[in-house]
């Protein structure tokens, strides 16, 4: 996070690491920039009024050394013209002050998942293979045909492999752009067993109870 303003970098640093991220604040562009292009960061949240290079220098500079970390502007100057300049300079979301903690989380995480699901096309889980780019499914080769929700159900569980995600996590992932009754996720979770892991030795979904589910490969046997 390059950003300047110390109470706000230590509100959103705070958020975010409640939210499990790690983070690394700067509080001028020059040393940004230089961060940024040392570092190996997922996503840059980058202030646009910065003592030293401003926000739009440090974003053209990056892009122009071909780092292609997604970058989150946050500006004061939330103007049609700021957003505009900062998307053209190279930035992937603008997100005018003041915000809400929870919209600047969402849009992390929505930014995160959009660059994951870019870079990695096809996440492989065991035998089971999602094609992101196609939104295809195969397990042991055979494919398998998913509703909508339940693709997105199946892509949020494999991309965290190996976590549990809680019921409110998922819903709110999955879910969030309409009410969803209490057992969603769990009916959901029956509809995806059925059609991923019904017939295989090994299942892939895994409930946690009390707490939610997971979807991890196998064990290796003799591991255990
Ligand atoms: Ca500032």
């Amino acid at each position: 996070m390059v950003e300047d303003e110390e109470a706000m970098a230590r509100v959103i640093r705070r958020g975010l690491e409640q939210a499990a991220f790690t983070v690394d604040v700067a509080s001028e562009g020059t040393s940004g920039l230089q961060m940024a292009l040392a570092g190996r960061y997922a996503l840059i949240i980058l202030d646009l009024m910065l003592p030293g290079l401003d926000g739009w220098r440090v974003c053209e500079e990056l892009r122009a050394r071909r780092c292609r970390v997604p970058i989150l502007m946050l500006s004061a100057r939330g103007t049609v013209e700021d957003r505009v300049r900062g998307l053209e300079t190279g930035a992937d979301d603008y997100l005018p002050k003041p915000f809400e903690f929870s919209e600047l989380l969402a849009r992390v995480r929505a930014l995160l998942r959009r660059d994951r699901v870019h870079r990695t096309r096809v996440i492989r889980i065991g035998d089971l293979e999602i094609d992101t780019a196609q939104r295809r499914v195969t397990r042991a080769g055979q494919p398998i045909g998913l509703s909508r929700r339940e693709y997105d159900l199946l892509e949020a569980l494999a991309g965290h492999e190996g976590q549990v995600l809680t019921r409110d996590v998922i819903q709110e992932r999955v879910w969030a752009d309409t009410e969803a009754y209490s057992n969603t996720v769990d009916v959901y979770i029956g509809f995806l067993r059925k059609k991923i892991d019904a017939g295989h030795a090994e299942p892939l979904i895994h409930t946690i109870r009390g707490v939610g589910y997971c979807l991890r490969r196998p064990e290796p046997e003799g591991s255990q």
